[in-house]
């Protein structure tokens, strides 16, 4: 059987994946395809992820998303980074921030010149010279100009859904209300349509799975294999709660690390979301339920809800004519916020890869695309599970003591006898993630570049106090960050 000329798009699912999805396509391709998403009130959306990464800016950007009136009506606030609080050892806390930390050398990274001044007691802690972070200590926030401030959001998932949909909606989008029963095969394999619980059929050329967890259409129909990789990443379950704002939001998540456990903490204009993720093996349900409830700030406005997950992936993200995004594709784990920005890298590559027809090369070429990314992410997550000086619980034994992938062996290793890290320009997480992240957890490099040598006490203390000094004056000059969402995008 022929294949059709990529005119139909029906789009499985409105959770973030499908609103994001709906979005992209109805703003980029609407005139050219009829873009249709199915999703259904009744089955509902996983109604967690609400921290992001400043990709999404770009996402944005690339759509026309006016920040103001997207801030607004999510009730968003500004998201510099992440604090991690007794993950190297309990007590302990470092910070991964968005942005750049000091001013790259002709011959080596800042994180050279720091460590010589460490060395010397010339520098200040690492944090000093890197203006997100400093800001965020201190819970200051202002755009500056030329893009000065690197910065994602905390914004409200089930707001962020209706704000895409009404956005979606103008570009011609249609939105069908309804529970998915069937997916009805054609001959050669591929997807022909969806059946609806009303006997509705929506036909298609080209189908998204954005239907989480449930992966009815990659999963289920198409019957790609989900590989596991619960190896490497031992939490496998979630409980979320939301509730009252007790203090103005803070520009930063909290990941707060427990015995077998870890709780976020996301402040929004209106409440705070939080949770906690958990190993099964080591922690059940109650005890993880007693602990997140004994800990938050703030009186409840929802119920505690379970969420299970299989840290993994499918084999492939594309296959025949369905593309699965977020859930339905795969999920590691929520730290770092790694998930809407893979929404959002496959939604951007399936724009740049948009066939015509639908063919096998290209089909190839974004799997092993969306593979890399996949596999950096993973890698980069599984970093703060293993560098640790935790043992102090069977969890914390296990992730220390585990086998890595290759690949982040290599980063740690080369990183801890030299303090260099190489060709991460392309990657999500480049130098000043993984070296803030290799450092707070507790790896010193043995080794540096001998560039900073070359320099005298005074040049290098002129260098570095140059770049510290910069940071504290933009950031006293910044206001609150709570009084700069008041100003710029109070909430609708
Ligand atoms: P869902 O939100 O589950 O949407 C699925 C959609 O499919 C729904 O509309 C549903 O109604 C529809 N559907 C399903 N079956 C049918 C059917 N039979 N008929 C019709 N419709 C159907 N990501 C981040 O980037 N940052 C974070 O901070 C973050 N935190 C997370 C915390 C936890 C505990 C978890 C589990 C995930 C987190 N994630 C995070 C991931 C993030 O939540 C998801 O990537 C994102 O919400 C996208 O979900 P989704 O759209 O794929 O699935």
């Amino acid at each position: 059987m022929q294949r059709n000329r990529v005119r139909r798009v029906v789009i499985a699912g409105g959770g973030t994946a499908g609103w994001m999805a709906a979005a992209a396509l109805s703003r980029t391709l609407g005139k050219y395809i009829d873009i249709t998403l199915v999703e259904s009130d009744d089955i509902g959306t996983v109604g967690v992820g609400e921290a992001t990464i400043p990709t999404l800016l770009t996402f944005h950007r690339l759509i026309d998303i006016n920040e103001q009136e997207f801030m607004a009506a999510t009730h968003a606030t500004i998201k510099l980074g992440i604090q991690f609080e007794n993950w190297r050892h309990v007590g302990h806390t470092y910070f991964h921030s968005f942005g750049t930390t000091g001013r790259d050398h002709w011959s080596a990274g800042f994180q050279h010149f720091w460590l010589k001044g460490r060395e010397r007691g010339l520098a200040g802690e690492y944090g000093e010279y890197c203006l997100e972070l400093s800001a965020a200590m201190q819970g200051r926030f202002s755009h500056l100009p030329n893009n000065g401030i690197n910065y994602a959001y905390h914004l409200d998932s089930t707001r962020y859904a209706q704000f895409l949909r009404r956005f979606s909606e103008r570009y011609g989008l249609r939105r069908v209300e309804g529970v998915i029963e069937e997916v009805a095969m054609a001959e050669n394999g591929d997807i022909q349509a969806l059946v609806l619980n009303d006997g509705t059929r929506i036909e298609g050329d080209l189908f998204i799975d954005c239907t989480g967890f449930r992966a009815l259409l990659i999963g289920k129909a198409l019957g790609v294999e989900y590989e596991d990789w619960s190896h490497w990443l031992l939490t496998d379950s979630a409980i979320a709660v939301q509730t009252e704002s007790v203090r103005d939001p803070v520009p930063y998540v909290r990941c707060i690390a427990g015995g077998a456990d870890w709780q976020w903490r996301i402040p929004l204009q209106h409440r705070a979301g939080n949770g906690i993720v958990y190993a099964s093996r080591y922690m059940d349900d109650d005890t993880a339920r007693k602990i997140l409830m004994n800990t938050i700030e703030g009186v409840p406005r929802t119920e505690p809800r379970l969420i299970r997950f299989k840290p993994g992936q499918r084999k492939r993200c594309w296959e025949r004519n369905c593309v699965a995004l977020g859930l339905a594709s795969g999920f590691l784990e929520p730290l770092e916020s790694t998930n809407i920005h893979l929404i959002q890298r496959g939604i951007t590559r399936l724009l740049q890869a948009f066939p015509e027809i639908v063919n096998q090369v290209e089909i190839d070429e974004y799997n092993s695309r969306m593979r890399e990314d996949l596999e950096h992410v993973r890698d980069f997550v599984v970093l703060h599970y293993h560098v640790t000086d935790r043992r102090d619980t069977g969890f914390w034994r296990e992730c220390a003591e585990m086998s890595v992938p290759s690949s982040l062996r290599h980063v740690i290793d080369l990183f801890a006898e030299t303090g260099k890290v190489y060709n991460l320009t392309n990657q999500l997480f480049a130098e000043n993630s993984w070296i803030q992240v290799m450092m707070g957890q507790g790896i010193t490099p043995r080794h540096r570049h001998p560039a900073p040598d070359l320099m005298g006490d005074p040049e290098l203390k002129r260098f570095l106090d140059a770049i510290s000094g910069s940071v504290s004056n933009t950031v006293s000059r910044l206001p609150a960050h709570m009084d700069y969402i008041r100003s710029y995008c109070p909430m609708k």
